[in-house]
């Protein structure tokens, strides 16, 4: 009895990887094909100044429209990382939002800076500091009207290759005139020594903390600390998914510099973020 119903029970199992398997195959292929038609688009979120909540920015993110759903760029980033498509997928996000920076340059309002997201390995790709400084000079854009979005893990990493040649490249960028944003900030579990390494322009703190902000004492605590050390380290300061007034009351409170999330505007496409923010 207990033989057959372990033999059933891996079945199952068989039966359930099997799917998941041909899910992740059916991705791989689609995500491959999406790749080579650069059928992306990007997302704009709008960032405001909780002094004067006048608009200073806006995020880029990425999204893929597959047959009748959006695929979460949490689910198929680390997937193109993994196949080997990422560089091309970053070079189209690059080359979207910066030309879009540029194009929205004669709206009544002008965007004043673009946020676009990298991953580790795109800043480890050789010629990546390049590509952005050619993608600038191409759209006459000053290199401070860019900030690039960078996770913990990935300071980490270019901290610990800093003495090979190709790895340099944030510190490249940043030389330039290119703000660097630390995202997620507080999620990394890393140490925090990479902040005085690299010139890191603004910490952005993660959506979990501004989540616990109204109800949680310890999250309030922790939100003023990091407010705190980044002020007097000269850095700005940004809040990710603010979403209901009583969050913003709090960072404004607690001196934050900027914010983003749903109070203010969910990400929405370039036609709409021109109509809303810059007209
Ligand atoms: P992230 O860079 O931390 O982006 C913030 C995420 O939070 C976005 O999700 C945004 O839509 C969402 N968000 C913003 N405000 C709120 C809010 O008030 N409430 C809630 N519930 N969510 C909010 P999204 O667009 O799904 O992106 C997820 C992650 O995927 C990003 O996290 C980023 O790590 C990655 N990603 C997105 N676009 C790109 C890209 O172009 N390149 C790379 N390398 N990664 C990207
Ligand atoms: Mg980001
Ligand atoms: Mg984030
Ligand atoms: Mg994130």
């Amino acid at each position: 009895q207990a033989k057959k119903g372990g033999r059933n029970r891996y079945c199952l199992f068989s039966h359930q990887l099997n799917e998941e398997l041909r899910y992740l195959h059916e991705l791989e292929q689609n995500l491959r094909a999406a790749v080579k038609e650069k059928s992306f688009e990007l997302h704009y979120q709008p960032q405001y100044s909780l002094h004067t909540l006048k608009l200073v920015g806006a995020e880029a993110l990425i999204r893929w429209p597959l047959e009748n759903r959006q695929i979460p760029p949490d689910e198929f980033i680390p997937l193109a990382e993994k196949f080997g498509l990422i560089n091309e997928i970053g070079e189209f996000v690059f080359e979207t939002a910066i030309k879009q920076l540029s194009s929205w340059n004669d709206c009544p309002t002008p965007l004043p800076r673009m946020a676009i997201n990298a991953s580790s390995i795109q800043l480890l790709a050789g010629n990546f500091g390049a590509f952005v400084e050619g993608l600038l000079s191409r759209n006459k854009l000053s290199a401070d009207r860019v900030d690039i979005e960078v996770t913990e893990s990935v300071m980490m990493k270019n901290i610990e290759k800093n003495d090979s040649p190709d790895s340099t490249c944030l510190s490249l960028l940043q030389e330039k005139g290119l703000e660097i944003s630390i995202d997620d900030f507080g999620t990394g579990y890393s140490s925090l020594s990479y902040i005085k390494h690299l010139n890191i322009d603004r910490i952005k703190i993660d959506k979990s903390f501004i989540d616990d902000l109204e109800f949680h004492r310890e999250a309030r605590s922790i939100v003023k600390a990091i407010i705190k050390m980044g002020h007097s380290l000269g850095l700005k300061v940004l809040a990710e998914g603010i979403e209901t007034p009583n969050q913003l009351d709090i960072l404004k409170q607690l001196d934050c510099d900027e914010g983003q999330g749903f109070l203010f505007s969910k990400p929405i496409n370039a036609e709409k973020f021109r109509i809303k923010c810059l007209s």
